[in-house]
C-alpha cells in the first residue's frame, strides 16, 4: 500500500457564535482537509487548523507547505510506516506542526482502514468510559457568561472552561458572576491564553480567583516566560497548565525539568499529529505531568484523531476538542452526546466525510500526485 494521490481542500467553517480569546476573535474558522489516496484504492482523511499566534502557520501557507514540500515527501510511502512518514516530513520542513498533523492523521486513518480496526485499537486499545468535553466560554460580559453557565448546566455539561486575559480588568468579576449563577454544580477551569502581563499580575489574579474554586489555571503567562512559571509555582498553590508554551518535545522537557506545572495541554496541531503527541504524553508521564488533549476548533476529522489518542493513553486525563459543537456546519459526523463524545468504532477515524458539505464549504482545492 502506497500513498499515490493527495487532495488539499481549504474550507471555511461557519461558527454558531463568534469565538473570542485574549489574542484574537473569530467569526469563522479556516481549516484544511487533506484527502490521501493509496494505490490499492483506500481513502484517508486528515486535517490542519493552523494558528499563526501559536505555531506561526497560516491557512494559505499551510496549503503551500503541503502542496510543495510535505506531500511530495510522502508520496510512494506506506502510510502504516508512520515513523518513516515523520522522518520524511521532518527532513522536508522544520516545525509546521499543523501541516504535518494533516498528513499524520490521514496516515493513521488509512492504517486503520487497511487493518479494519479503529485507530485507538492500533494504539493499544481504549479505556471503557466515554471522553467528555467542557463548555468553552469566550471572553464576554460577566452577565452573559453567567447566563451561558446556567444554559451549559441544563445541557448536561459538568465542566466550564472560561477564557480570561481580556485586559479589561473584569476577569475576576467574570468568574465571580459564573460561580454565583451555578453554585458548585459545575467545575471551573480558566485559560488566560498568555493574557496576564507578568508573573506579579498573574499571581494577583490567581490569588483573587482562589475563593471561587478553580480546578486549574491554563497558560497564565507569555509562552516564552518559562522562568515565570517557576515563580508562580512558588508563589501560589494553584494547579497550573502550560499550553502555548509547549509546542514540541524540547518545550516539554523544560517543564518536566522545572516541575513548574502540573499539566500540559497537547494539541495535534501544535506538535504534528497523533504520533508526536503520543510520544509526548509518555514523556510527560515519566516526568510526572498529566496531559490534556486540546484543539484549535477542528472538524470531526482532527477532533476524532485527538479522541482516539486520548482514549488509548493512560496519562491523558482530560479532553477539550469541542470544534464540532461550535460549527454551524462541518463535513464530519463525530457523535457528541453532551457532555460525552462517542468515538466511532468503525475502521480508522470512524468518521464519515460528507463530500457535498465539503464542496459547499470549499474556498480552494488542489491535487498532488505521484
Ligand atoms: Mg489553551
Amino acid at each position: 500500500m502506497k500513498i499515490s494521490r493527495a487532495t488539499i481542500t481549504l474550507i471555511d467553517l461557519p461558527l454558531l457564535e463568534p469565538f473570542v480569546v485574549s489574542y484574537d476573535s473569530y467569526a469563522s474558522m479556516p481549516s484544511i482537509i487533506l484527502t490521501l489516496e493509496t494505490d490499492d484504492g483506500l481513502t484517508g482523511y486528515g486535517e490542519s487548523v493552523p494558528d499563526g499566534h501559536i505555531t506561526g502557520e497560516t491557512p494559505t501557507g499551510t496549503v503551500e507547505a503541503l502542496r510543495t514540500e510535505l506531500i511530495p515527501a510522502v508520496l510512494g510511502l506506506d502510510p502504516r510506516d508512520i515513523t518513516a512518514v515523520h522522518q520524511h516530513l521532518n527532513k522536508a520542513l522544520k516545525g509546521c506542526g499543523a501541516a504535518k498533523a494533516a498528513v499524520d492523521i490521514a496516515c493513521w486513518d488509512l492504517a486503520g482502514k487497511a487493518a479494519n480496526r479503529p485507530i485507538y485499537s492500533l494504539l493499544g486499545g481504549r479505556r471503557p468510559e466515554h471522553p467528555t468535553i467542557a463548555r468553552v466560554m469566550s471572553i464576554l460580559a460577566p452577565e452573559a457568561l453567567a447566563e451561558q453557565a446556567v444554559q451549559a448546566r441544563s445541557q448536561g455539561f459538568r465542566h466550564l472552561k472560561m477564557k480570561l486575559g481580556g485586559g479589561d480588568g473584569l476577569d475576576v468579576e467574570r468568574v465571580r458572576a459564573v460561580r454565583a449563577a451555578i453554585g458548585t454544580d459545575l467545575a471551573i477551569r480558566v485559560d488566560a491564553n498568555q493574557g496576564w502581563s507578568d508573573p506579579a499580575t498573574a499571581r494577583e489574579m490567581i490569588r483573587a480567583l482562589e475563593p471561587y474554586g478553580i480546578d486549574w489555571v491554563e497558560q497564565p503567562l507569555h509562552a516564552d516566560d518559562i522562568d515565570g512559571f517557576r515563580l508562580l509555582r512558588q508563589a501560589t498553590g494553584a494547579r497550573l497548565m502550560a499550553d502555548e508554551s509547549v509546542v514540541d518535545a524540547a518545550d516539554l522537557v523544560r517543564f518536566v525539568r522545572d516541575r513548574s506545572v502540573d499539566m500540559v495541554n497537547l494539541k495535534l496541531m501544535k506538535s504534528g499529529g497523533i504520533t508526536p503527541c503520543h510520544r509526548m504524553a509518555t514523556q510527560a508521564e515519566l516526568g510526572g505531568l498529566k496531559v490534556q488533549i486540546g484543539s484549535m476548533l477542528e472538524t470531526s476529522i482532527a477532533s476524532s484523531a485527538g479522541f482516539h489518542l486520548a482514549l488509548s493513553h493512560p496519562n491523558i486525563v482530560s479532553t477539550e476538542l469541542s470544534g464540532p459543537v461550535k460549527f454551524a456546519r462541518e463535513p464530519g459526523n463525530l457523535a457528541y452526546v453532551l457532555p460525552e463524545v462517542h468515538v466511532g468504532e468503525g475502521p480508522g477515524l470512524g468518521v464519515d466525510v460528507d463530500r457535498d458539505v465539503l464542496a459547499d464549504l470549499t474556498v480552494s482545492e488542489c491535487e498532488v500526485m505521484a
